[in-house]
Formats: structure tokens, sequence, C-alpha cells
């Protein structure tokens, strides 16, 4: 691919790994491009930890500008469609041809899809959120913090329910254990489904040891000042509340024809490559242009994004994929 141009789109963990991957295989032959919408790295790994003061905002996200010391040109610019056929990509300031594309926009929020969701839930699944949720426990005074999932699939299994339990650590271990009640709900029939029933009952249990009342298989509807409504007509009134919010594919994405019925990119789950080109490849009208996506749905973990990074270049290479593009998974 001498002289290719590499086209990666989201400075996530799923871009960044992508971008590395991609020009250190490249040796130097052909250019890789990253465009990212902020000026920095962020880490959402960290989140849970800031929002407990553990973490200063500026530990948990870095600059993208040494990407240009390794000769990957970094665009700070918002991406608004994507043209598969034609092989560029459209953004707010520019228009960017491509050979290769990589698309790791991670996935979008849609607070407005539960009325009152954005107005009195907290969540920490991005870092102005986080902040603003580290806020609120700095300031609370006790009562009830309702934490729980709005809507599946979400960013980290593991998250809201790390997150419970932190709470719940956190205000024990200042003394206010009794003045703080926390309450759990999910649409999830145990936590960490993807983990299997063992971990699920695992974690279930933890959270029973600790003083935390879980309901599974409750779908929030909305959300009142002070109360949660569940589509079971359930409530549970609260004093603060957590809840991660409803993920959707970035919308370039959607208008780009990427999306299947789920509304998500069905994709190779080897190679990370979109079905679309495959498609077109298979009727015979090779577009010349090969279409990766670093986000399957699932939206798991950062781990997943890290080994997809890989098997997207992997593929570029030409390398065994199957043997290469399973590692970490
Ligand atoms: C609270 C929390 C805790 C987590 N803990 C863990 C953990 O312990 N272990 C683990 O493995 N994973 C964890 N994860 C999951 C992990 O962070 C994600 O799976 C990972 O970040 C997804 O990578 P990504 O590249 O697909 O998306 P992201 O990292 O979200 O990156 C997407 C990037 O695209 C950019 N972007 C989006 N739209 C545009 C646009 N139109 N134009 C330009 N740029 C755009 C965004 O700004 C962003 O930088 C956690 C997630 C959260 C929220």
């Amino acid at each position: 691919m001498t002289g290719k141009q590499v086209l990666i789109l989201g400075g996530g963990v799923g871009g960044l790994v992508a971008s590395n991957s991609v020009k250190k295989g490249l040796g130097g032959k052909g250019e890789v491009t990253l465009i990212e919408r902020k000026m920095t790295f962020q880490f959402p790994p960290s989140y849970p930890w800031l929002m407990l003061g553990m973490r200063k905002p500026e530990q948990t996200e870095k600059s993208l500008s040494p990407l240009g010391r390794k000769g990957i040109k970094v665009v700070n610019d918002e991406v608004l469609s994507i043209d598969v056929s034609g092989k560029a990509v459209k953004s707010r300031n520019g228009e960017y041809p491509f050979d290769y594309l990589v698309i790791a926009l991670g996935a979008d929020y849609a607070p407005d899809s539960i009325p009152g969701f954005r107005e009195n839930a907290h969540h920490i699944y991005s870092l102005e959120s986080a902040i603003r949720f580290r806020d609120a426990i700095e300031k609370f005074p006790g009562g009830t913090i309702a934490m729980g999932v709005s809507r599946t699939p979400f960013k980290c299994p593991a998250a809201p329910y790390e997150a419970a339990l932190l709470v719940e650590h956190h205000f024990r271990e200042k003394g206010l254990g009794a003045k703080v009640k926390v309450r759990f709900f999910t649409p999830e029939g145990l936590p960490l489904p993807s983990a299997g029933p063992e971990i699920g009952n695992g974690v279930a249990e933890l959270m029973k040891t600790r003083g935390i009342d879980a309901k599974f298989k409750v779908k929030l509807t909305e959300v009142r000042p002070n109360e949660a409504l569940f589509e079971v007509g359930s409530t549970i009134p609260f004093d603060l509340l957590f809840a991660v919010p409803p993920h959707k594919c970035p919308q370039p994405v959607v208008d780009a024809g990427l999306t299947d019925q789920s509304g998500w990119v069905p994709v190779d789950p080897l190679t990370m490559k979109t079905q679309r080109s495959e498609r077109v490849r298979n009727r015979g009208r090779h577009i010349g242009a090969d279409t990766f996506r670093i986000r399957a749905i699932p939206p798991k973990g950062g781990s997943v994004r890290t080994s997809a990074g890989r098997s997207g270049f992997t593929q570029h290479r030409g390398r065994n994929q199957r043997q290469r593009s399973t590692e970490g998974l």
C-alpha cells in the first residue's frame, strides 16, 4: 500500500491504537491522518476514580499532539459525513480523501430519549459529566443515591457496578454509611451478562453484602426531579441519581449507511471490517476503499478497542489476521 492514505476517525482508545499500529506497520510508506474533535485523548477508565476525587481531570487526558512526532497527522476537527463510495470524509473545516478508512468514533449518547434524564441524571460517561458527578458527591449531605443503567448496550459492562460499589465504600469510609443508601437498577438480568452467570451472581452477592438494594430487568422510562420511573410501573425515589445514558451510533456513521436494523455497524468480528464494504466487493464492485469500524456491537471495553485497533492493521498488512486479530479478545 505504498503512498496510500489511511484516515482514522476518532482519537479515543481505538483510534489511538489504530493510528500507532498502522503508522508503525507502514514504515514510512503511506500517510496516516487522525481526525478528532477534542484537543486531547481522554481515558474513561479513570472516571470512577475521578468521581471520588482520587484523580484530577488533567490526570485523565493527554494532548494528542505528540502523535505528530511519529509522523501521524492530527486534525482537530469534527467529522460531519462519510462518503464510502466516494472515498472521502467531510469535516467542519475540510474534506479528506482516503484509500483506507478506520472509523473509531465510539458511541454517542441520547439522554433526550428518556424524558427528564438530561435535567435530573448524573453519569460518568464523559469527562465533563464525571466532574459534575464528583461535585454532586462532594456536596451530598446524605439520603438515597439511585444508581444504574438506563439502556443496553453500553460501554464497559462493569462501570456502573464499579461506580455503585465505590460510592457505597466512599460514604462508609467517611463515616456516613448510615446516612447514605445506594439503590441500583438495570434492564439486565444480572450484572455483567457478557461475563457469564458466575461473575454476575458474584457481583450481585457483593452488592447485597454492601447493603446495595439492586433491581434487575427494570427499564427506566422517565426521570422526575426526585423519582425514577420504570416500565413495570415501579419507582425509585432518590436524592441523587446516577444512570448510564442511552448510547447511539454517531450520526455520520448512520448517515453513511453503515448501520443495520440494530442501529449499530455490523462488522466481521475477526477483522472489524464493515460488512458493507464486504458486500460491495462481493458484488464485484470493489470500491478500492476498505472501511474498518473499531467499535463492535455491543460497545465493549477499552481492551477490546485495543485489540480491534490492531486487528484492522493486521488486515491491512495481509498477515495471518485470524490468529492476530483474536489476541486479547
Ligand atoms: C466510566 C467508564 C469506565 C470504563 N472502564 C473501562 C475499563 O476499566 N477497562 C476497559 O477496558 N474499558 C473501560 N471503559 C470502556 C472504554 O473506555 C471504551 O470501550 C473505549 O473508550 C471505547 O473506545 P473507542 O475508541 O471506541 O471510543 P472512544 O474512546 O469514546 O473514542 C471516540 C472518539 O471519537 C471522537 N469523536 C466522536 N465523534 C466525533 C466526530 N463527529 N468528529 C470527530 N471526533 C469524534 C470522540 O471525541 C472520542 O475521542 C470504560 C468506559 C467508561 C465510560
